[in-house]
């Protein structure tokens, strides 16, 4: 029997589930989400996590601020918990991109982000003991920090679920179905669910969706990389959230007493069927080397653990959130390894324009897919280099 629903949701991530909640919310009771393995099996659980409002550009931050005020109030708006913990978070840039964090601290400012800038001294009293010779300028959110990925994950499903929706796990969607140049539902491997809308969210993992459709999307799955350390001795008050522009690295506490860190050398094209899950070996001293560099009481930290997880980056490493090719197609592709912490937003959006017809909660233009076909991928005036990074830009 060929089963029905009003919207379609493919991936079971932090942005599809937060996209069949939104949904829900909105008043779509028949909505389904399909997942092929677990929930948060991709990118998003494997997360940083890191909540922070910094972007270099209005759009970004924008998203990240709406999501901030969820996160922050998960409970109340969703249900359950999403694990954020306050920490806060300091944005660290080199003595050449000084103006520009002074100039995109004053954007977010007037976006009403609680954001400063604050002196490289200051820093100091943030990370007791850190170097900060090489810092030109730093800003500080006192509301960010990072969550728990996998748990904002379950509630936002739960949340879906409480709400009408179906989620199914351990289904995969085979195709995307089409009647001429409307989008007639999706071939799962658990038969057909016949729909007028379907949502493509499936991280690293869309392109099989899409190449069907004639979608060429310019996308590429990377690897990323996070290990941990375990405190040094002396070390005893959680640190803020970080990211360190200098060294193209970014680190949060990770439990009681660890530091999870992530440098930017370890992105690579890779295959998200087979790739190697674990840390290497490299990576691990790559990033005591990195963590070392700015807070010295690191450098003969204990390794504690690590994973790798896999992104999808598009060709300006900026998510692309948008209507796509047949009528009744969205996707939510690209998530260039900075998309956990505007879930909540994107989900939102989607949900917005997919039941009123445009989306409501921020801007999702400068998302859009055609960027690249007009010439014009993202391009940040105010950047600190590395373009191309992904959690750390
Ligand atoms: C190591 C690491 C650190 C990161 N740090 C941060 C950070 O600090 N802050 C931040 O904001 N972001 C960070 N990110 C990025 C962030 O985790 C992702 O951008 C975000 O989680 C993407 O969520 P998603 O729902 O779009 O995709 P995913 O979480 O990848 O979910 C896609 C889901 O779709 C499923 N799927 C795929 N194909 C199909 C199919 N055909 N049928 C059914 N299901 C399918 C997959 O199994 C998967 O569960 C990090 C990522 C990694 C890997």
């Amino acid at each position: 029997m060929i089963r029905t629903a009003d919207v379609v949701v493919i991936g079971g991530g932090a942005n599809g589930t937060s996209t069949a909640f939104h949904l829900t919310r909105l008043g779509v009771r028949n909505v389904v989400l399909v997942e092929r393995r677990q929930l948060a099996a991709g990118a998003t659980g494997k997360s940083g996590a890191l909540v922070r409002m910094h972007y270099t550009n209005e759009a970004e931050s924008r998203l990240a601020f709406e999501s901030l005020k969820v996160f922050r109030n998960f409970g109340e708006i969703v249900g359950g918990d999403c694990g954020f913990e306050s920490v806060g978070f300091v944005q660290l840039v080199g003595r050449e991109y000084t103006a520009a964090l002074h100039r995109n601290v004053a954007r977010q400012q007037k976006l009403g982000i609680n954001t400063r800038a604050i002196a490289p001294a200051e820093v100091g009293d943030l990370l007791p003991g850190a170097d900060v010779s090489d810092v030109g300028a730093a800003a500080w959110e006192a509301d960010s920090g990072f969550a728990d990925p996998s748990a904002t994950t379950f509630a936002f499903a739960e949340a879906a679920r409480l709400g009408g929706a179906r989620i199914e796990t351990g289904v995969e969607a085979l195709r995307v179905a089409t009647d001429g140049a409307r989008v007639a539902g999706v071939e799962t491997s658990d038969g057909r669910i016949a729909a007028p809308t379907v949502v493509i969210a499936a991280g690293a993992w869309s392109t099989p969706l899409l190449t069907p459709l004639g979608l060429d999307v310019p996308l590429a799955p990377h690897r990323i990389q996070v290990a941990i350390f375990r405190w040094p001795p002396g070390l005893t008050r959680r640190h803020p959230a970080v990211i360190d522009a200098v060294h193209q690295a970014w680190f949060r506490p990770e439990g009681r007493a660890s530091t999870l860190i992530g440098v930017e050398l370890g992105s690579a094209h890779a295959d998200p069927e087979k790739f190697h899950e674990a840390v290497d070996e490299s990576y691990v001293g790559a990033c005591r080397a990195a963590l070392a560099a700015r807070w010295p009481v690191f450098g003969g930290a204990l390794m504690r653990g690590g994973w790798a997880g896999m992104i999808m980056m598009s060709a300006d490493g900026r998510p692309i959130i948008d209507r796509l090719g047949p009528d009744g197609l969205w996707g939510m592709l690209g998530d260039s390894g900075t998309s956990f912490k505007t879930s909540p937003a994107i989900g939102r959006c989607l949900a917005e324009w997919i039941v009123t017809g445009a989306s409501t909660t921020a801007d999702l233009h400068p998302f859009r897919a055609s960027r690249f076909a007009e010439g014009r991928p993202w391009h940040d005036p105010d950047h600190y280099g590395g373009q191309s990074l992904t959690v750390s830009r």
